[in-house]
């Protein structure tokens, strides 16, 4: 199981991996590579099951590995579309389709800090609660789901 650490590349920029878990730790996962920027998806099923919004960021499914995952589970809230929690602490997780099999959608804040991220768009904006300011520097799109 032990690797060789490659040399240290002292203008190497972001981490090679980033880690996270849920509130309970019952899910706790590392994700390897890139993580692309933060989205925030404003469409009711988001705002719903994560009590506000949902700020993701993303990676190929393969990428992702788990180190605890006894309480995750999904709920699947269309056939293609499903959502991942932790069903102890109630944490939201993840978001999959299934027309992107090799996609996953990872909640921001379930990642350890620092994550080196930015948020660069806001989805669904029609949707958003109306208590939510929305931030104007983040690109908003207007498009509907429909
Ligand atoms: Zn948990
Ligand atoms: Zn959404």
């Amino acid at each position: 199981m032990s690797e060789t650490a490659p040399p240290e590349d002292p203008s190497s920029a972001p981490p090679a991996s980033h880690t996270g878990q849920c509130a309970c730790g019952g899910v706790q996962y590392t994700v390897t590579g890139d993580l692309r920027s933060v989205s925030n998806c404003h469409c009711e099923p988001c705002r719903r099951t994560t009590g506000h919004h949902m700020a993701a960021t993303a990676a190929h499914s393969g990428a992702i590995d788990f180190e605890a995952k006894d309480t995750l589970q999904w709920w699947s809230r269309t056939p293609t579309v499903d959502y991942g929690f932790c069903n102890n602490c109630g944490s939201s997780l993840f978001w999959r389709a299934n027309d992107k099999p090799d996609h996953i959608s990872i909640t921001a804040g379930s990642l350890n800090q620092p994550t080196g991220l930015h948020t660069y768009e806001a989805l669904f904006v029609v949707e958003a609660a109306d208590y939510h300011e929305l931030d104007p520097s983040v690109h908003q799109h207007t498009h509907d789901r429909s």
